[in-house]
């Protein structure tokens, strides 16, 4: 086959063969290998391109490239974060790993395969990495590819980590005892309105923390609760993390819905939105609210907008408005393609320019995002229908679409948030205290982020 690039990303032609439509998916898959070459070698490019800019402009030599992972993330659609990681893996295969880069750029090596080498690799001394570099991937003496081009992904893993113990077995133990810097917590939406909460933990405390939930459950089993062995430990989990205990105990965890006065008033079946956990079914957040104390108040007065009109003479936004923009953005940042939690909240056009304190003009963003966005170059300003545009040093436009079409469909006149101490126990029928207040005033002072029932 000696198709263009054109023919192939056309399609194979009406007829083809089973044999010839293989060797389509099999070219196609060396078309994206050496796309992800090329893309590399164009992010360092613009990186050195914009270090260069930047110092004719007088930017100090530590903020030299700034900004420059977040136009490739939103020119690959990805988050900031991930845009860093590309273009940190696109430095090494370029100056580092000469070989690894010629097998992507062949076709025959994909960019995640390169992201295995150059992870097991990193904690080795440049030289080290070379040898690694040149073992696995340089071609044979007749240019026969090596062998990691068949390899599965593990055992490339397992290829690399065993040179580099040979190499340096001094270096991976020290990285091992450094990775315990890396322990955290994570959440993650799970389906049914279920989520993932993980923790990343030393081997030592997350098998003791799994031990003592296992010795919980076989107690509650031997002691005849009819809870599966999988309910018990989660339960016992939820118990020990928050304090709650006992089906009477007052709940204690905050917990941020966001929702239309439609929906709930049961009228409407708008999805409602849980922040820190992203959209639930109406019912299902008439059912937490109905089951705790309900503490909520209108946010927008009749008719549109008196929230999104009010401004504030200071710089700083006031933490009611800060709030807002924080619920109103689903706490995560505006930036297209970014899911970090929003942690700032940023005057789209700068304060400095004329850019007012308002709900129109203020975005939540995540730390990275909020940055970039300072980087020599940067332009944003809020769109007419409540979007926020973005224009990058090189003119490249981004619009992040106004936060009602991310989180609820339609209405956003009616957006109501509610505060909600809920427990995690099966609803119970009880009265529901909900109070609305006549006044546009934002409701709550700043508390504590949210965590899922
Ligand atoms: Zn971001």
């Amino acid at each position: 086959m000696n198709e263009t690039v054109d023919q192939l990303l056309a399609g194979p032609p009406l007829g083809a063969s089973e044999s010839e439509l293989v060797d389509w998916i099999s070219r196609l898959e060396e078309v994206k290998c050496t796309a992800e070459a090329v893309q590399a070698e164009a992010a360092v490019r613009l990186d050195e391109a914009t270090r260069v800019r930047q110092a004719e402009a007088g930017v100090p030599a530590r903020k030299l490239g700034e900004g420059v992972a977040s136009q490739i993330a939103l020119a690959r659609r990805v988050s900031p974060a991930k845009g860093a990681k590309l273009l940190g893996l696109a430095k090494i295969l370029l100056t580092e790993m000469p070989h690894t880069f010629a097998l992507m750029k062949a076709g025959l090596f994909s960019q995640w395969q390169a992201t295995i080498l150059a992870r097991e690799t990193a904690c080795l001394s440049l030289e080290d990495r070379r040898v690694i570099d040149f073992q696995l991937c340089a071609l044979g003496s007749d240019g026969e590819p090596p062998a990691v081009v068949t390899m599965g992904l593990r055992q490339l893993e397992n290829a690399a980590k065993k040179l580099a113990i040979t190499l340096d077995q001094e270096s991976v133990v020290a990285r091992a005892a450094n990775a315990e810097k890396d322990r955290r917590v994570s959440i993650r939406p799970a389906p049914d309105t279920m989520t993932w909460l993980g923790a990343l933990l030393p081997v030592k405390d997350g098998v003791a923390v799994y031990a003592a939930l296992d010795q919980a459950a076989k107690a509650a089993q031997a002691a005849g609760d009819e809870r599966t062995r999988g309910q018990v430990m989660a339960d016992t989990l939820v118990d020990r993390i928050t304090g709650r205990d006992g089906v009477d105990a007052k709940p204690r965890i905050e917990v941020k819905i966001v929702m239309t006065a439609e929906a709930l008033a049961a009228d409407s079946d708008q999805p409602a939105m849980v922040e820190g956990y992203g959209p639930v079914p109406a019912t299902w957040a008439r059912e937490a609210l109905t089951d705790a104390e309900v503490f909520v108040r209108r946010l927008f007065a009749d008719p549109a907008g008196q929230l999104v009109a009010m401004e504030s003479r200071s710089r700083k936004a006031p933490d009611s408005l800060a709030e807002f923009i924080k619920t109103r953005d689903g706490g995560i940042c505006r930036t297209n393609g970014c899911d970090a939690p929003n942690r700032n909240v940023d005057h789209a056009q700068r304060h400095a320019d004329g850019g007012t304190t308002s709900a129109q003009n203020l975005q939540g963003l995540c730390e990275r995002c909020n940055q970039a966005k300072e980087a020599l170059g940067w332009q944003a300003r809020p769109g007419p229908d409540g979007s926020i545009i973005t224009i990058t040093p090189t003119g490249h436009i981004y619009t992040s679409p106004p936060p009602a079409t991310r989180h609820l469909a339609t209405r956003p006149t009616a957006l109501v948030p509610g505060r909600v101490h809920a427990s995690r126990r099966t609803p119970r029928p009880r009265s529901c205290r909900v109070r609305f207040s006549a006044s546009a005033a934002l409701p709550y002072a700043a508390h504590p982020r949210t965590l899922a029932v």
